[in-house]
């Protein structure tokens, strides 16, 4: 069964010339949703005009289109090129989430059905670089949920396994994974569970993972043969964010497989908030936990805050010590 069901799709009508755009059609079509058809899935005349209040209900669309730009560009973080893959935005509501920053109310879930060109656009790139590099298919969405309405990732990661010098790589905060344990991954692809404190993804990851779930997700995927790593991200400095991240790290030392918490990575990642974050969840997310301490935070960018850089390093070294204590064997690949 789907895990996102949609109320509207709206979609462009080129997409019927896909394989997968044909099939996503045809199926909400035959559930009855309503289903609009749209010019262009950026740019959405109703979308655009409608107040900031609709955040909520646009959440619950769907756009189906077709991706025009599948230039990869490099990358210094979690992979060396990031792919624009067969998705952006989500259905989730993260209230400090980066898409919002992008695209505002329209950061609702966009499926993007020429998959094969962009894969084509990958294996341009690895004849181009001719060596190993790690490809990110997952920097606008979560392609975990993606999967559940597309197949799109065992898909890809299928691709990945027959590419001689490619990763792909993604992370994730949801825990739909069983699809995936039987893909023929090669071992050429790893994923990132990608976690915080129970109490921070109840009040402010809305419609995420819950924590025990995305453990799990990792466990299953380890056994399956993928490489996996924790994403701790983002770090959100509460009053009692030492408790809160101890016991998270806690948690995760006494769940993950024994197996796994001898080669897992960590990256840590501390929360950028920007005013389109306060804007919409001042009037579509009215009484969520507000996570924007200005006192905390300095200006990073156009219309965007970041920790005080004596807060993050103090925090950077707590967090060190805490995964040293509870994972001796695990390495930090980046702090930022
Ligand atoms: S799960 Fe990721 S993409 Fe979805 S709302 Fe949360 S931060 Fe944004």
């Amino acid at each position: 069964m789907d895990y996102f069901i949609p109320e509207k799709v709206l979609y462009e009508k080129k997409i019927i010339e896909y394989d997968l755009g044909k099939k996503l059609f045809e199926r909400y079509k035959n559930m009855d949703i309503e289903m609009i058809p749209i010019e262009k899935h950026h740019d959405v005349e109703f979308i655009k005009k409608a107040p900031d209040e609709k955040f909520v209900e646009f959440k619950k669309y769907l756009v189906l289109g077709i991706r025009k730009s599948l230039q990869l560009s490099p990358n210094k973080l979690s992979a060396d090129f990031i792919v624009p893959f067969t998705s952006s935005g989500c259905s989730a509501m993260c209230t400090y989430c980066y898409l919002v920053c992008n695209f505002f109310k329209g950061s609702y879930l966009r499926i993007f059905v020429n998959r094969d060109e962009m894969i084509n656009s990958v294996k341009r790139k690895i004849k181009q670089v001719g060596e190993k590099k790690i490809y990110e298919i997952g920097s606008t969405s979560d392609m975990v949920l993606e999967n559940t309405i597309t197949g799109n990732l065992k898909w890809a990661i299928e691709q990945f396994g027959q590419l001689e010098n490619a990763t792909c790589t993604f992370a994730t905060k949801f825990s739909m994974v069983d699809d995936l344990l039987d893909a023929k991954h090669n071992g050429n692809t790893q994923m990132r569970i990608s976690v915080n404190p129970d109490y921070i993804i109840k009040k402010v990851e809305i419609g995420t993972s819950k924590l025990t779930d995305r453990i799990n997700a990792a466990n299953k995927m380890f056994n399956a043969g993928y490489r996996v790593g924790v994403n701790i991200a983002p770090i959100i400095l509460l009053d009692n964010w030492q408790d809160m991240y101890r016991e998270m790290l806690e948690q995760l030392s006494n769940n993950l497989n024994p197996q796994l918490k001898k080669q897992l990575f960590f990256e840590l990642i501390f929360m950028t908030y920007g005013y389109a974050n306060d804007t919409i969840n001042s009037v579509a997310l009215k009484g969520v936990l507000n996570v924007f301490e200005r006192d905390k935070m300095c200006p990073k960018g156009r219309g965007k805050f970041c920790y005080d850089l004596n807060l993050r390093e103090d925090a950077a070294i707590y967090f060190k010590d805490l995964i040293g204590h509870y994972f001796p064997d695990a390495t930090i690949s980046y702090i930022v």
